[in-house]
């Protein structure tokens, strides 16, 4: 069959190279002059940062698509296993280390805080136990299809049903397993990891944990960007045709088939380079785009599910791309610089809508493990805080605050003057995100999962109206985040396969 696939995201790259090793003919349309949506790459004067997303888990639907293709990944794909998952810095000086290696990992939260070793074994395997149920259940199936609730798995999974915690918040559950403010906090923090609020996304999200100190987290060589090359070479070995600077303006359907997608001339500013065949026919069309937005552009002739759609959207995020003239031999990979009124901080991102003086600061630096990243005696370091979606608010004076609050925050922890050593700057704010990566309102992972019901809101990866017309993404089922994402570019291909 004939593909098209709307935007050359992860999740795009990733189903296309499924469906061409399939046997089926595809074509990628980008709207951008680079393949990767979130996953891209800048370059700030003499520094390389990877403009989204930082941590690498999961790579086993990476290895995966290598498999698939028969190709050597350690050969087009290498990366490694950190040691050190995360350095957790606290105003009251505290510093903990996140050990990849539980038992470590366990013994420094007794050392650190006044919680046990023994807590963070028993929640670490309370993590674990989240993600054996829910895997097969909801992770890696159509959550749409009758047939997921008939599976195997799903009879396997229903009998632990009651240990996922679904029915209280992840918050809640963190506060019962640990009494110091400094564990709670580190344990809070992996609701971010979908753009979700602790204090009430169902406690099912306390799977995340294990994500890390279960599987693991890790480093590719050529950073996050390199995921996004590994997902080019495999597109090219499998034949996949990728149309960059090629906006898809409608899916053409009828009688409740696909019929065609329409496509935009390209353009640069407004000279017109070329017309070419602007109707592509085609017999299945996969969207990559925000399904929000699929709705709302390319089938403006369709019903729009606002149910579904209008769903409350996950976090967006205020980022700092900062070339740094010092090194910093205490900072590592990843590090958090914690806000010491953590509840305040989501009551300003998911109810105020704004942005909390002092916002929890995550600042990646890939140059600790890729030092070509940045000159000898630089770092770059990639500063992120939370930040609302779009609603309305006056971002240029939010970002003008924020930059100074957090340059404060830095100083105050780390004990230095960063200001002196920034001497390259980039910014990227929910308006950015919004309009380079076409997510509706700069949401990162679609619509947020603060209620028990999130999951079974997201849009599924199909079309209930139009035949041969799927989605995948960050912004439809399972849900956002590269694993996830990597994952829905399966369960479309499956589906693919099983209606031929
Ligand atoms: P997207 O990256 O959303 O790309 C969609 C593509 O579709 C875009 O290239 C767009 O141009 C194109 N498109 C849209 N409309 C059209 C059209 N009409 N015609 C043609 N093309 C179109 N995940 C993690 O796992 N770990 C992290 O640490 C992490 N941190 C993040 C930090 C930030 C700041 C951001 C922004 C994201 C982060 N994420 C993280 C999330 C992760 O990046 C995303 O979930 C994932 O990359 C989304 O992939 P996607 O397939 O949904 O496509």
């Amino acid at each position: 069959m004939k593909v098209a696939v709307i935007g050359a995201g992860l999740g795009g790259l990733a189903v296309a190279v499924r469906l061409a090793r399939a046997g089926h003919s595809v074509d990628v349309y980008e709207a951008n002059p680079y393949a990767g949506g979130k996953a891209t790459v800048y370059e700030v004067g003499e520094f390389r940062f990877d403009a989204g997303p930082s941590l690498f888990t999961m790579p086993q639907y990476i290895e995966d698509l290598f498999t698939l293709c028969d190709k050597d990944i350690q050969e087009h794909f290498p990366y490694h296993k950190l040691n050190h998952i995360c350095n957790y810095y606290f105003e009251d000086g505290t510093e903990i280390i996140a050990y990849a290696n539980p038992n470590e990992f366990a013994a420094e939260i007794e050392n650190k805080t006044t919680d046990k070793a023994s807590g963070v074994l028993k929640f670490l395997q309370k993590s674990k136990k989240i993600y054996a149920v829910t895997k097969g259940l909801f992770l890696e199936k159509s959550l749409h299809k009758i047939s997921t609730y008939f599976s195997k798995a799903a009879f396997k999974g229903y009998a632990h049903l009651h240990q996922i915690d679904a029915l209280t918040t992840m918050g809640k559950v963190v506060d019962k397993y640990f009494k110091d403010s400094r564990t709670q906090r580190l344990f809070k923090r992996y609701a971010t990891y979908n753009g979700s609020n602790p204090y009430q996304a169902p406690a099912t999200l306390n799977i995340i944990p294990h994500l890390e100190y279960g599987i693991g987290a890790y480093f590719p060589k050529n950073g996050i960007h390199g995921i996004t090359q590994a997902l080019l070479y495999l597109c090219e070995k499998t034949g996949v045709k990728i149309h960059l600077n090629t906006k898809v303006e409608r899916i053409v359907h009828k009688g409740g088939s696909i019929k065609a997608i329409s496509l935009l001339p390209l353009a640069v500013g407004n000279e017109i380079l070329k017309t070419g065949n602007l109707k592509q026919e085609t017999d299945i069309v996969v969207s990559n785009c925000d399904v929000y937005f699929t709705y709302k552009h390319l089938l403006a002739d369709v019903a729009f599910p606002a149910k579904v759609l209008n769903q409350p959207r996950s976090s967006s995020a205020l980022i700092f791309y900062w070339g740094i003239d010092k090194q910093f031999p205490k900072l590592d990979l990843h590090n958090i610089l914690f806000s010491e009124d953590y509840k305040k901080e989501f009551d300003y991102l998911f109810n105020e809508k704004s942005l909390y003086a002092d916002s929890t600061v995550y600042i990646n630096i890939t140059s600790k493990y890729k030092p070509d990243d940045a000159p000898q005696g630089c770092e770059n370091w990639f500063v992120m805080i939370n930040a609302p979606h779009i609603e309305g608010q006056n971002w240029d004076e939010l970002v003008a605050t924020a930059r100074l609050n957090i340059i404060d925050k830095i100083n105050r922890v780390l004990k230095t003057d960063i200001e002196k050593y920034i001497v390259a700057e980039k910014t990227l704010d929910p308006r950015g995100i919004e309009s380079v990566t076409q997510s509706y309102l700069g949401s990162l992972y679609g619509t947020s999962s603060n209620n028990r019901m999130a999951a079974f809101y997201r849009h599924p990866n199909f079309s209930k109206k139009i035949k041969g017309l799927y989605f995948v993404g960050g912004s439809v089922h399972p849900g956002g985040g590269i694993p996830l994402v990597l994952s829905s570019a399966k369960i479309v291909a499956d589906m693919v396969g099983n209606a031929r």
